[in-house]
């Protein structure tokens, strides 16, 4: 996969505009099951982060990844900021320059991996991992971009009969039930986004 400095624009734009116009959602999800701040914690985030365009672009694929995720450590806050960024700084770190899906497949679960670190979080707790482990895990197995948007989006649907023990929304014990986790839905946007422009762009 070969991105050139439009589809990486591109790329970047698609991923900001999906959580900034969903921020109102992403915000009473918040509200259900924690401090209602999802919403404006990933638009201030992803809005530093448009902010650093045109110029991002011009950077390697690799470079572009890590500075997008510095950028949301700084400026999303709250629990998902440093796992938000951490994703993209790992990403970054672990992707070739023009990657097969192969080193994407291997890259993003390195990403993983380190998110479950910095969370100290794992599948299965209410939270962003919930829709990030069995996207990842359908798109090692082979799934087209159409079936990984669809699971991203049936994964964020699944978290709401789970019991959160992790986050915010853990303090709720069982009232945590019945509500979407807010950062697994954020998770599914960007997904969705990401998948959409990478078909279009480089026909993943
Ligand atoms: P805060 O909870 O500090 O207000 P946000 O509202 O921005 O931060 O983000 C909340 C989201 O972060 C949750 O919906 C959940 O998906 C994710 N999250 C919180 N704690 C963890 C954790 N330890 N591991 C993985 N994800 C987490
Ligand atoms: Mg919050």
């Amino acid at each position: 996969m070969s991105l050139n400095r439009a589809a990486k624009e591109n790329l970047v734009r698609a991923l900001a505009v999906s959580v900034i116009e969903h921020a109102d959602e992403l915000t009473s999800l918040d509200q259900a099951i924690g401090d209602g701040d999802h919403g404006l914690n990933m638009k201030r985030g992803f809005e530093a982060v448009l902010a650093t365009l045109p110029g991002l672009a011009d950077k390697s694929l690799p470079e572009m990844l890590r500075t997008i995720g510095t950028t949301l450590v700084m400026k999303v806050g709250g629990a998902s900021g440093p796992l938000v960024g951490t994703f993209f700084i790992e990403l970054g770190k672990a992707v070739p320059e023009q990657p097969t899906r192969s080193d994407l497949v291997g890259a993003t679960g390195k990403a993983i991996e380190s998110v479950k670190a910095r969370g100290r979080s794992e599948a299965g707790q209410k939270t962003l991992l919930d829709v990030l482990v069995p996207v990842q895990a359908i798109f090692a197995a082979g799934a087209d971009a159409e079936a990984i948007a669809a699971e991203a989006a049936k994964a964020a649907v699944r978290t709401t009969p789970m019991l959160a023990t992790r986050g915010r929304a853990s303090f709720l014990g069982e009232r945590s039930i019945g509500h979407m986790d807010p950062g697994s839905r954020s998770a599914s946007l960007l997904i969705g986004a990401a998948v959409a422009t990478l078909t279009i762009e480089a026909g993943l």
